[in-house]
């Protein structure tokens, strides 16, 4: 009767089992049961860590209260040994008796570590099997090594899920993670993951390469493993419930790129668009590291950012000539061939706002920087035949772009003496402090003010030129419309470009909330929200058609076909 049951609930977990399994914690039995009914609604997999609770077994009768309540709800009963990264200091006997009780209990599954089951007797850890569902863990706290060699160990004990966890503490460890579950999880039910920053793609990649389920956090600040993201945030981002073997991959890659709104925005656009796909933030502190797993993950298209927009030119197959002319690139794609391509598409981030609202062509543009975003401008700008200006906090990296892209260098002191179409901020000042500011208010001589940091959505140079009112184009345009472009590239699709401003500007809301910056945020990426946009008076020719990245007239965009390999590369940003 009682193997019945193991089966029962083996089966059950297999087919039936939701993707996300919320660990909730609590030092006494009323805080795990408070923070659980209050989740159960809408998360009916859980875990209750009993190794937090002072005295486990006096905590049970109190939990069966729930589990009776909740017939609808999975449990897994845990508790984990101080020994195995636990809280609970009991020995290894004490553990099993807390277990079986919690079998008795009503929890479905128990999850014991591999150490434990090796100090049992095999009929111990039988007759546990045979009261519930076991869950034989493994934990690595510090780095992943050695998976086949544990799981060699652990399928000598019989049990109904294997789970590995280990640390990652590079991007290629997600590899090790990814191949080592396609290795087992057809034979056995797995469980698998990478905690630590650098893990984070495991809890997505892993469930598309085998594992059962993964681990969310209830909410921001609930996480009891490193690098655990919310179970909203896998279910409303990632939309891990959909996630199979046939899903695309892609993802922002950068060093550091936990706070990126990419993934938020292109996780929107591939579900408006209904493309099986993800969108993952891959932290690579190498470009090493980031071309080894690109290599192993079949990633289909990336987005570049800070600090490998230059250094990864060298390593694609080609790109487009802007590309290679700016001497960085922000979008890569898989071609058909296997081979990595890269484009820029922080140009038509530039252009494409300023072309909504005035003609370029002989339009006078200061472009604060000499950076990354400064060189896509330069060139952009260029290409329109806009007057370009340059000015940089080294000049001698400024000068060297203005002689570049053929536009004029500007001293710093000279700013204030002269006035603009548009003065676009392309250095990083005002990022993250709504202090700063680039420019002095008395040289804002410009109609229009293109800010490209974006967070804060209302920077101190914005509030600058609002009060003195010139038109503002945020750094959200900018965001939105390079987005928009790749989402273009990778899919062949127009890009949903309503929805991705909206959600950015939702996240650009809760960041300045809990920063305490100043609202209000633009309504969304698009610029519909800005005040209606004027003609510069000169060049005063009025722009004959609107251009959306959504692809009515689309910005001049990178060939369809790469050019050849890229030559000698432009100077280091
Ligand atoms: P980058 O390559 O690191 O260049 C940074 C630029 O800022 C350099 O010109 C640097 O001058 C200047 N700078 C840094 N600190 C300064 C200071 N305290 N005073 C004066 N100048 C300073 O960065 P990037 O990739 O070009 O990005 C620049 C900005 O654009 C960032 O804020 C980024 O978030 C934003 N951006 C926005 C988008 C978007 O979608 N909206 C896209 C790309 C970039 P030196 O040469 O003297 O060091």
């Amino acid at each position: 009767m009682q193997a019945a049951s193991t089966v029962y609930a083996s089966r059950i977990q297999r087919f039936r089992l939701p993707r996300v399994c919320i660990p909730v914690v609590g030092e006494d039995p009323g805080k795990i049961l408070e923070r659980a009914e209050s989740l159960v609604r809408d998360n009916s997999f859980m875990e209750f860590r009993l190794d937090y609770l002072t005295n486990p077994i006096a905590g049970l009768p109190k939990l069966k209260h729930f589990l009776d309540m909740h017939p609808e709800a999975t449990v897994i009963a845990t508790c984990r040994r101080a020994l195995n990264g636990g809280k609970f200091k009991g020995s290894g006997s004490a553990q099993l008796e807390v277990l079986t009780k919690a079998a008795a209990t009503g929890f479905q599954l128990v999850d014991i570590e591999l150490q434990s089951a090796e100090a049992l007797k095999p009929a111990q850890l039988a007759d546990l099997k045979d009261r519930v569902g076991v869950i034989l863990s493994f934990h690595d706290f510090k780095s992943t090594k050695k998976l086949d060699d544990t799981f060699l160990s652990m399928k000598r004990y019989p049990a109904d899920f294997y789970k590995v966890v280990s640390t990652a503490t590079t991007l290629y460890d997600n590899v090790q993670m990814m191949k080592f579950l396609q290795a087992h999880s057809t034979q056995f039910e797995m469980v698998a993951l990478c905690m630590g920053e650098q893990g984070i793609i495991s809890r997505v990649l892993g469930v598309r390469a085998g594992s059962i389920f993964t681990f969310g956090a209830a909410t921001r600040g609930e996480e009891t493993a490193p690098g655990q993201v919310t179970a909203s945030e896998l279910r409303d981002t990632y939309r891990i419930e959909m996630v199979d073997a046939a899903t695309q991959v892609y993802g922002v890659v950068g060093d550091p790129v936990s706070h990126s709104l990419s993934p938020v925005m292109m996780n929107t656009a591939f579900r408006r668009e209904t493309v099986n796909a993800v969108y993952l933030a891959l932290h690579a502190k190498t470009l090493k590291d980031l071309l080894a797993c690109v290599h192993e993950i079949p990633i289909r298209g990336l987005s570049v950012t800070i600090p490998y927009k230059h250094d990864v030119v060298a390593s694609l197959s080609n790109s487009d000539a802007l590309t290679r002319q700016i001497g960085a690139c922000n979008t890569v794609v898989r071609g058909q061939d296997g081979k990595l391509y890269g484009f820029n598409t922080d140009v038509a981030g530039i252009v494409v706002p300023l072309e909504q609202r005035i003609t370029l062509a002989g339009a006078k543009v200061l472009i604060l920087g000499a950076g990354g975003a400064a060189r896509a401008a330069a060139f952009g700008l260029k290409s329109k035949n806009a007057e370009v200006f340059i000015t940089n906090r080294t000049a001698e990296k400024g000068q060297a772009l203005a002689r570049q892209s053929k536009a004029k260098y500007l001293k710093r002191a000279d700013v204030a003496k002269n006035s603009f179409d548009v003065i676009l901020n392309a250095t990083s000042v005002g990022m993250g402090n709504a202090k700063q500011s680039p420019l002095e208010e008395k040289e804002l001589n410009t109609k229009y003010l293109f800010d490209l940091v974006y967070v804060p959505a209302e920077t101190r140079l914005i509030k600058m030129a609002r009060a003195k009112n010139i038109q503002v184009i945020p750094g959200l345009e900018m965001f939105v419309q390079q987005g928009a472009r790749q989402f273009e590239i990778w899919t062949g699709k127009p890009a949903p470009i309503a929805e991705m401003g909206f959600v950015v500007t939702k996240a650009l809301e809760r960041m300045a909330t809990e920063n305490g910056w100043e609202l209000p945020v633009p309504k969304n990426g698009t610029g519909k929200s800005e005040p209606q946009p004027e003609p510069a008076a000169k060049p005063a020719a009025k722009k004959e058609a609107a251009t959306t990245a959504a692809g009515k007239k689309k910005a001049k965009i990178p060939a369809a076909k790469p050019a050849p390999k890229a030559g000698k590369k432009a100077s280091r940003r």
